[in-house]
């Protein structure tokens, strides 16, 4: 199964994923993940991507394409994954369908999370309450000014992947501002029609 989890930040697709991968057994490939991990590495990718990171900019698409390249090479990745915050712009989704079409594979859902905007915010306040009640360090760019930076970039440059997808008969869109738990049970039915 290969699946994409579409919607803004703060939208539950980390959340989501990290269900969806104990049910279907496949890698979550999250790229806000990947790109950290370089940070707090100090690779040459990290130092690139560091400063834009922090503003709630978007990283070049060469960049990110280049990671999800490698990354599903892997062999976790052979059975499938689910691609959390990648693609984000339309150049991005081509190169992933360059990427799939070269292997022989194929998309099988891409699954928008829609939420509204107001209750992003006070997400993401509680997403920073939670990390810092676990003595964990809070994402830099879990600040007002990045997050509001994160969302003009989610409306401009993201969001004409709905379109992107649903032309292609791959859109299925839920309402993200149900309890998690029935968000996933909605996946869930996406993903057994999918499988049927
Ligand atoms: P996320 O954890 O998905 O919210 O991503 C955190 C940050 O990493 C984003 O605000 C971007 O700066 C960067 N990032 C993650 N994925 C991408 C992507 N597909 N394209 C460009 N930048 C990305």
């Amino acid at each position: 199964m290969r699946l994409i989890l579409l919607g803004p930040p703060g939208a539950g697709k980390g959340t989501q994923s990290a269900r969806i991968v104990e049910r279907l057994g496949v890698p979550q490939l999250s790229t806000g993940d990947m790109l950290r991990a370089a940070v707090a590495a100090g690779t040459p990718i990290g130092l690139k991507a560091k400063d834009v990171m922090a503003s709630g900019g978007l990283v070049s698409d060469e960049i990110v394409v280049g990671i999800v390249a490698d990354r599903i090479e892997e062999a976790d990745a052979r059975k499938g994954f689910i691609l959390d915050g990648f693609p984000r712009t339309v150049p991005q989704a081509r190169a992933l369908d360059t990427m799939l079409r070269e292997k022989n594979l194929q998309l099988d859902a891409v699954i928008e999370l829609k939420v509204d905007e107001n209750a992003l915010v006070e997400r993401i306040a509680t997403r920073v309450a939670d990390t810092l009640a676990r003595g964990e360090p809070v994402r830099k760019d879990d600040n007002p000014e990045a997050f509001k930076t994160r969302l003009v970039a989610y409306r401009e440059q993201t969001a004409p992947l709905s379109e992107y997808y649903a032309q292609k008969g791959l859109l299925r869109v839920l309402d993200g501002m149900q309890p998690i738990d029935e968000v996933t049970a909605a996946i869930a039915r996406i993903l057994q029609t999918e499988a049927a």
